[in-house]
């Protein structure tokens, strides 16, 4: 069963929490019939005129946004499921995925898709995309500035999907989403919040192929995500 509308979730616990307080005798929640009344019809205009991947894409266009522009030959976009229930994030594209315009197709890719078919999914019933849209020349760690400037795309891909799960994959992933600076080894191995989403960082598969040691780990987060999402069907 898939979950309330995150932002009508969100919505009506603004609401509840208003009047909470205002009950409680705190002062300057406007509780009015017609503020709680717009606060419920948000949610309804936002719902009914969803924004979809395509309408995100076409947005994109042919960016220039930040340097990444320069060097990169196609936009890496995403790929699956636009309505998938998990949606694993990386960082950004690198040579194979540049030249071909698809997220996670080479080493790295090849391995993550082993980890989906371990927890019996596959590449068209999850959503696969990546922090940064266009490779970082010599696949170096995405800027800070080149980060912000493509992060509402991605924060709108997740919108629009409206995943139970995310998983994020290695530090930039994890940290960009979590909003936090905490090494991906204090931060994996849990869930955490993403907007009411269940999100799990784990290692990037591209440091599993120089950490293969790193592996068991993975598979414990794979073990602990397959049991919510199966718990969730
Ligand atoms: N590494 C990533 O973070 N993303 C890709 O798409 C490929 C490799």
């Amino acid at each position: 069963m898939k979950k309330k509308h995150a932002l009508t979730q969100t919505l009506e616990e603004i609401s509840n929490s208003f009047q909470l307080l205002s009950a409680n005798g705190y002062k300057g929640f406007d509780c009015s019939e017609q503020t709680l009344q717009k606060l419920a019809t948000w949610g309804q205009l936002r719902i009914n005129s969803p924004e979809t991947l395509e309408d995100i894409r076409e947005d994109i266009g042919d960016c220039q946004r930040c340097r990444l522009a320069q060097g990169r030959t196609h936009i890496v976009f995403g790929s699956g499921n636009p309505g998938a229930k998990l949606v694993f994030v990386g960082e950004g594209p690198g040579f194979e995925e540049d030249r071909q315009g698809e997220p996670f197709v080479g080493p790295a890719g090849q391995l993550l898709t082993r980890i989906i078919a371990a927890i019996k999914l596959n590449r068209t019933q999850v959503y696969i995309c990546n922090v940064v849209k266009c490779r970082p020349p010599g696949n170096r760690n995405p800027e800070h500035a080149e980060i912000e400037s493509c992060l509402s795309f991605l924060e709108r891909q997740i919108a629009a999907i409206e995943p139970e799960f995310i998983c994020a994959l290695g530090t930039c992933a994890a940290q960009t989403i979590l909003k936090t600076d905490r090494p991906i080894s204090k931060l994996r191995g849990r869930f955490h919040d993403y907007l009411g989403i269940k999100v799990l960082p784990t290692y990037h598969p591209a440091y599993l192929l120089r950490n293969p040691g790193r592996k068991r780990d993975v598979w414990e987060d794979m073990k602990m995500l397959m049991k919510e999402y199966r718990y969730e069907e």
